[in-house]
């Protein structure tokens, strides 16, 4: 499939702004990604025309909104390649899915001694909800760490492994190192000693393709705003025989078959784990962006962007004052770096005056900066609307913001 990037950019109105009189350049698509006409037209449609609670009523604005809501579901499922419909629960993104998952496997599995691992280079989402658990369990949280390439050390996660360990928790691909990490070898090393796996897509499902049953992990989670979808949107993938092992991590409507006040059943797969009245418009439209993501090609947009990912990459090289974190073989395209004796946020506001949005900071990975002993850096994180010439800017910008500190 041929990629026209022209195409592409015109169908992202938010694009085609000026800001501070210069044509944005969006390069925050690590945080959250821009949205493409059809999800804007669905989200706006939904509301003008079908707007309804789903489930619930049988008149036809609720039929028609459920109908499209359990569609939504089959898309995801397919585009993760999950093995049935009800193991993909919609959420409110990657935080609440795993926040979730914590409660529910915590509740059912983990008890005093108990232990779970991650790795050293987790967004907070996938630290902090793992740390209350053991908190509230009195259990201990392990770290595999990486190395100074960004690539983790592999060897140490199996000696961390034990009959203790009740999960391993690890990103596909990092918000800070761009790392892709070798999850299905992760979960076949964890398999052996029967150690289920959550898998962190957030930053991987924007950009490569994602099969759970080939990766065979037990939990995935992605964020629908980091693909192009609404905010408020995510989901939460679990093998079925585990999303049928644990509890719910909410109570409420529609998650219950019976309710007395002495007992209460609950609903079956995956309206269990789907309390309340959920973002069923947001779902919609996160399963609108995947259509367009696939539309465009999966991976002819893995290309041009992997292109932008080297194209940067040597352009920062050459200028020879700039210090890249992560030079792991495998990554997604995204750059952290530091400009050699200026503060990251100097030159964040320099460049946002130029009309480029980067980010800078921790980027909710202190863990990661700690291993570099710095404060912070600076990300450039590109996707399918991103060119070369945008790139070129930001070289510009940078030798500027040199010239001014
Ligand atoms: N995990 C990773 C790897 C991320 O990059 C992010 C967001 O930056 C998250 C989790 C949290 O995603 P959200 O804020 O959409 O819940």
């Amino acid at each position: 499939m041929s990629f026209d990037i022209k195409k592409v950019r015109d169908d992202f109105p938010i694009l085609q702004q000026r800001v501070y009189g210069k044509p944005l350049i969006y390069f925050d698509n690590g945080a959250t990604t821009q949205k493409p006409l059809p999800v804007i037209e669905i989200v706006n449609t939904l509301h003008r025309q079908s707007n309804s609670s789903i489930h619930r009523g049988i008149h036809y604005l609720g039929e028609q909104v459920t109908e499209a809501y359990e569609n939504a579901r089959k898309t995801i499922q397919k585009f993760i390649h999950a093995a049935q419909p009800h193991e993909i629960i919609f959420s409110a993104g990657t935080t609440a899915s795993i926040n979730g998952l914590a409660f529910s496997l915590g509740e059912r599995f983990v008890r005093e001694g108990d232990e779970i691992i991650i790795t050293e280079m987790e967004h907070h989402s996938n630290i902090v909800p793992w740390q209350m658990l053991c908190g509230r369990k009195n259990a201990r949280l392990k770290v595999v760490p990486f190395d100074d390439n960004g690539v983790l050390q592999l060897e140490k996660l199996e000696t961390m492994m034990n009959r203790k360990t009740r999960l391993i928790a690890v990103m596909h691909a990092s918000n800070t190192l761009a790392t892709i990490n070798p999850v299905k070898d992760i979960v076949s090393l964890a398999h052996r000693h029967d150690i289920p796996v959550l898998v962190d897509g957030a930053q991987s499902v924007p950009h490569i393709p994602v099969d759970v049953q080939d990766m065979d992990c037990d939990f995935f989670v992605f964020s629908g705003h980091k693909v192009y979808g609404p905010t408020g949107t995510g989901v939460l993938y679990g093998k079925e025989k585990w999303l049928d092992m644990i509890p719910p991590f909410q109570g409420g409507g529609e998650m219950v078959d019976s309710v007395t006040f002495e007992k209460t059943t609950y609903n079956q797969l995956p309206y269990k784990f789907e309390a309340g009245t959920t973002n069923y418009i947001g779902a919609i439209g996160m399963a609108k962006a995947i259509e367009y993501l696939l539309s465009t090609g999966l991976r002819s947009i893995a290309v041009h962007e992997q292109n932008l990912l080297h194209y940067a990459v040597n352009k920062l090289d050459e200028l020879g004052y700039i210090t890249i974190y992560g030079r792991a073989p495998l990554k997604t395209s995204l750059v952290t770096f530091s400009i050699s004796h200026i503060h990251p946020y100097d030159a964040g506001m320099v460049l946002d005056k130029m009309g480029i949005a980067i980010r800078t900071g921790t980027h909710c990975a202190q863990p990661v900066m700690q291993h570099y002993g710095i404060e912070g850096n600076i990300r450039a994180s590109f996707a399918m609307y991103n060119t070369l010439d945008e790139i070129d800017s930001m070289i510009e910008g940078i030798k500027k913001v040199k010239l001014m500190f």
